[in-house]
């Protein structure tokens, strides 16, 4: 599969040759590193990507689920038109920053917001402002737990790029994270998590995992950070919300600036205070874009008009029907494969049996991922390397109908292996 994916693209492959001179790998993002060379894009439209080479795919991988709206939408270029009539670069604040926390404020229930350039940033200073707010220094993470490139914990339990002192608790293991709660508590100014692993590969997490940790972080006055940056988009108020789980601050970011660059933070009042500059010892939080007119005037248009809660109902149950269909496939020809996921986010993992933490997605052979989705790719679909996919607005049933055929295909071909 990788020579003839390799020998029909020489534009992809000298791209790639050009790539490697002036960057490491020929990469400034490691997650978009497919062997045996990614595919490069020369243009996008509505649910299609088209390669160097020509290929054209249906992007079902919705750039990681910031691509909501997917390719040129044109209520979205309209927005970006408003921001350049108004000017790029203020140096000031104006009237669309308010416009647009109004909207998030109201939106993801925050009593007060503040916005960065990334989900990165917005999950490093939710955590600055949880450990000004103890007192304390340390921060309890989740095995496999993803907050960005600098707070990526991984799989094997080792705290990767994380510039804090971490505790990391296994995934959905209530008596194992309490005890761990107990040891540690004293010395935790927050524990962040996701509510369901996006990276980690769509694993919801378990309602009564959240409970737990919502009651143990509260007996010890640890704060409690979701990080919803992937899966606010899963519900109308976001998914803590709809699980009836109030965290301390929410991070958010991907598609809510509408596809600009976008992060945000916030949640309680008292602790978000703390950023107030007319405060004395206030703690200071800045950033030349964070206020930038393109993300607030695109993703308010975006927010307002586009993802509306009824779009975001209708799109969730899309996906929740999609993986349906791919899962009653994978039963059908008996073939050790699943999808896991909410909503318009689905991973399809090359595993037979129950998955509910990292610990069972990490058993998976590499070589039948990249399988897949070589296979996935010479049939006309794009899917992240990992299996990852995030449905955007623009995916119709005839995409879904096409990928389930595409993926009979597949399936048919590679039966031997996967079972
Ligand atoms: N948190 C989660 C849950 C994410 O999925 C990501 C991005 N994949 C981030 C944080 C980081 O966001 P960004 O890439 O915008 O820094």
């Amino acid at each position: 599969a990788s020579a003839r994916f390799l020998a029909a693209r020489p534009k992809t492959v000298a791209l790639h040759e050009a790539a490697k001179a002036v960057m490491p790998g020929g990469n400034t993002r490691t997650v978009l590193f497919t062997p045996p060379v990614p595919i490069r894009v020369a243009k996008a439209e509505g649910a299609h990507v088209t390669d160097v080479d020509g290929f054209t795919y249906v992007d079902l991988l919705g750039e990681y689920s910031a691509g909501l709206y997917g390719h040129s939408h044109p209520r979205i270029g309209r927005a970006v038109g408003d921001a350049l009539a108004m000017g790029l670069n203020l140096g000031a604040h104006h009237a669309g920053e308010v416009r647009l926390a109004e909207a998030v404020t109201r939106r993801f229930d925050l009593d007060l917001v503040r916005f960065t350039n990334s989900g990165t940033e917005a999950n490093m200073m939710a955590l600055a402002a949880a450990r000004a707010f103890t007192g304390r220094q340390k921060i309890m993470g989740i095995k496999a737990g993803y907050h960005g490139g600098t707070l990526y914990f991984g799989a094997g339990g080792a705290a990767v790029n994380a510039p804090f002192d971490v505790v990391l608790a296994p995934f959905n293991d209530i008596t194992a994270t309490r005890k761990l709660i107990t040891e540690h508590g004293p010395a935790l100014a927050a524990l962040i998590i996701e509510p369901m692993l996006g990276s980690g590969g769509c694993l919801p997490a378990d309602r009564a995992y959240l409970e737990m940790l919502r009651e143990e972080t509260r007996k010890h006055g640890i704060i409690l950070i979701f990080d919803e940056v992937m899966t606010s988009r899963l519900a109308p108020k976001g998914l803590s919300h709809a699980l009836g789980i109030t965290p301390d601050l929410k991070t958010l970011g991907k598609y809510i600036g509408g596809g600009m660059s976008f992060g945000a933070f916030g949640g309680r009042r008292d602790i978000m205070e703390q950023f107030d500059p007319t405060r004395a010892n206030f703690l200071p939080h800045a950033g030349t874009f964070n206020n930038n007119t393109l993300t607030m005037t695109v993703g308010f248009a975006a927010l307002d008009e586009i993802f509306t809660p009824a779009a975001c109902l209708d799109l969730n149950r899309r996906g929740d029907r999609l993986r349906e269909r791919i899962n009653d496939l994978f039963m059908r020809y008996q073939v050790a494969v699943q999808a896991k996921g909410i909503g318009s986010l689905i991973n399809i993992h090359p595993l037979a049996g129950e998955i509910n933490a990292p610990e069972a997605t990490a058993k998976a052979d590499p070589r039948l991922r990249q399988l897949l989705y070589l296979d996935l790719l010479e049939e006309g679909y794009y899917i992240a390397g990992r299996g990852y996919m995030a449905l955007s607005l623009v995916v119709s049933d005839e995409h879904c109908d096409g990928f389930l055929a595409a993926l009979d295909k597949v399936v048919t071909k590679r039966r031997h292996l996967l079972t």
